[in-house]
């Protein structure tokens, strides 16, 4: 069995410690997609966060493997190592340009999103006003599906999801988003977007975060409820988990420098306030429950082993280059 963490955030500096990325590896998950950056991240900081993280993973060849297949991913699992990947939330360390997208690619990035929850040049953030796939963003999701990187579609426009879906040739991830439908919130994708999303063969990974799942302090059964929805709608081979757990870490300030606006980019109107009410997540051991919790809700071992990384690992496999 797979487990594959869709996404996972340490403070975006490059001397962020890599402890927590240590206990996924000993709670048994195989494979950890870290965040690297987001639109509100000005590009001397992604570099640096990419090359900090980089340096990380190379000196400790023991314990963990940047992948750049599937076959670096089950390499890693036959020798209890930890395969890693990078992602990107937003297209404006892009600078515009379609062709940065393979050279992120060559420096470990794997999936990709085109706007981080405000609207930009490419695309449109699920907390902003709705206009749609830009002519540049079409570009943008062909230079994806060219270079082989997965479409995560988590923090875009709910309309903009939809184009960008229609557009891509290959299957589209939300890697952490929760249902609408359980959960009233900005951040959480509608019944229609789950099915869009699974037309293209792609996969929507439940987040842990309280405020997407609906509870105070989330439990890996909370994960697996929320889990089980999107398996009711759209079948259980379109399922993951990417609890999305944010490590803050004792005198690491990661704020991009300068003038920066958290109010802009977190909305206190969407439930947002970083001051009063800090989200929390399940502990990463609830990796090892998630499985049985999985199970409680009425799925069989096979379909439970679909859901914590089976169907991440076929989608990877189709798409990644
Ligand atoms: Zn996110």
């Amino acid at each position: 069995m797979m487990l594959w963490e869709a996404h996972a955030c340490l403070p975006l500096h490059p001397q962020a410690d890599f402890a927590p990325i240590d206990r996924y590896r000993a709670a048994g998950v195989n494979y950890v997609s870290i965040n690297v950056g987001m639109d509100m991240n000005p590009l001397p900081q992604v570099l640096a966060v990419i090359a900090g993280f980089r340096a990380k993973i190379a000196a400790h060849p023991d314990r963990y493997l940047l992948a750049s297949g599937v076959a670096d991913i089950e390499r890693a699992a036959a020798s209890a190592r930890l395969a890693i990947g990078f992602d990107l939330e937003g297209a404006m360390p892009l600078l515009e340009q379609p062709a940065m997208v393979a050279l992120y690619r060559d420096l470990g990035v794997r999936q990709i999103h085109l706007a981080y929850n405000r609207n930009n040049s490419v695309a449109d953030g699920c907390l902003d006003v709705e206009r749609g796939l830009t002519p540049l963003g079409r570009r943008m999701v062909a230079a994806v599906n060219e270079a082989g990187l997965l479409m995560d579609c988590s923090h875009t426009g709910r309309r903009c999801s939809l184009d960008i879906m229609a557009a891509s040739t290959q299957p589209v991830i939300f890697s952490h988003s929760n249902p609408l439908a359980l959960v009233e919130h900005g951040r959480n994708v509608t019944d229609e977007q789950i099915r869009a999303c699974a037309a293209t063969g792609g996969v929507v990974c439940v987040s842990g975060v309280s405020i997407f799942v609906g509870t105070r302090e989330p439990t890996a059964a909370d994960v697996a409820r929320h889990a089980a929805y999107v398996a009711g709608l759209v079948g259980v081979e379109h399922v993951g988990i990417g609890l999305d757990i944010s490590f803050r870490q004792e005198g690491i300030d990661d704020d991009p420098p300068g003038a920066f606006d958290p109010g802009y980019w977190w909305p206190k109107a969407a439930g947002y306030d970083r001051a009063l009410s800090r989200s929390t997540y399940p502990p990463i051991e609830a990796w090892r429950e998630l499985a049985s919790a999985l199970q409680d809700t009425g799925m069989t071992p096979d379909e439970a082993a679909l859901v914590t990384g089976g169907n991440m690992l076929r989608v990877a496999r189709q798409v990644w280059r």
